[in-house]
């Protein structure tokens, strides 16, 4: 079976005065359907920016990327948009959600972008609402909820589409101890689910709880541990 997602050598740069930082530095990797992969480092060693590089948000100075054995650079924007919309849940640190809509409407946003009609939608909304535990919680607003069940809301918003990849990106580094460990529990059970999840996080505790760990630094793929061995190819020389 072909990987979800290859990347081969690529690299994101931002200029910075008078020069330029690299942010992502020839990095390699293969992510296979099912993994479940955190990508950890010091703050500014590139893991936001290798994440939205992967989903789509960024597009790489250099190096090749492909999603689904489609090589992404070929893509105009808006076909880019849509495997985004398509092929893609987001998850960032801090709860985004629309605050004058109920949680299910929140979820059900992403079914709206993607023409699916009304009837289903409801159902499809309450259904992922259901599989993150806020079942009964589908009429509050956004701010009769804790930070934990926001987050909850954006998770089932990132899986109503029932995308092929999840990003999440310090999903639990607004949160405390415990209700981190609920989420993160909510994570394991989507992998078992068979879902491919790639987690960006500074914590050691947090990434541990992934199958795989990457390890960045400066940009570039420093060490790759856990159960799936394969995920890096070599560091590629620049
Ligand atoms: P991390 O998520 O690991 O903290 P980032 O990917 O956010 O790291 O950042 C990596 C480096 O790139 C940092 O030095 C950061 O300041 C720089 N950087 C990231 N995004 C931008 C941007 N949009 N413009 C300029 N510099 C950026
Ligand atoms: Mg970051």
């Amino acid at each position: 079976m072909q990987p979800l997602l290859q990347t081969v050598g690529i690299s994101k740069s931002y200029p910075s005065g008078e020069t330029i930082i690299r942010a992502v530095s020839g990095v390699s990797l293969l992510i296979n359907h099912g993994e479940f992969v955190a990508i950890r480092g010091r703050s500014g060693s590139g893991k936001s920016t290798l994440l939205n590089l992967l989903g789509l948000l960024e597009r790489p100075d250099s190096g090749e990327y492909s999603l689904q054995g489609q090589a992404v650079a070929e893509l105009s924007e808006d076909k880019r948009a849509a495997l985004r919309r398509q092929a893609i849940g987001f998850i960032f640190q801090l709860p985004v959600l629309l605050p004058r809509a109920t949680a299910l409407e929140n979820v059900e946003l992403p079914l709206i972008y993607a023409g699916v009609p009304r009837s289903k939608r409801r159902r499809r909304a309450k259904d992922a609402l259901d599989r993150v535990g806020l079942a009964n919680r589908g009429h509050h607003w956004p701010s009769q909820l804790s930070g934990g069940e926001q987050q909850r809301v954006v998770i089932a918003r990132a899986i109503v589409n029932d995308p092929v990849l999840i990003l999440a990106d310090e999903p639990t580094g607004a949160l405390d101890s415990r209700t981190s460990d609920e989420i993160l529990s909510l994570f394991e059970g989507l992998h078992r689910d068979g879902r491919t999840i790639i987690m960006v996080t500074h914590a050691t505790n947090v990434a541990d709880r992934a199958q795989c760990q990457i390890t960045l630094h400066d940009g570039r793929i420093l060490k790759v541990e856990g159960t799936s061995a394969q995920n890096s190819l070599a560091d590629f020389p620049e």
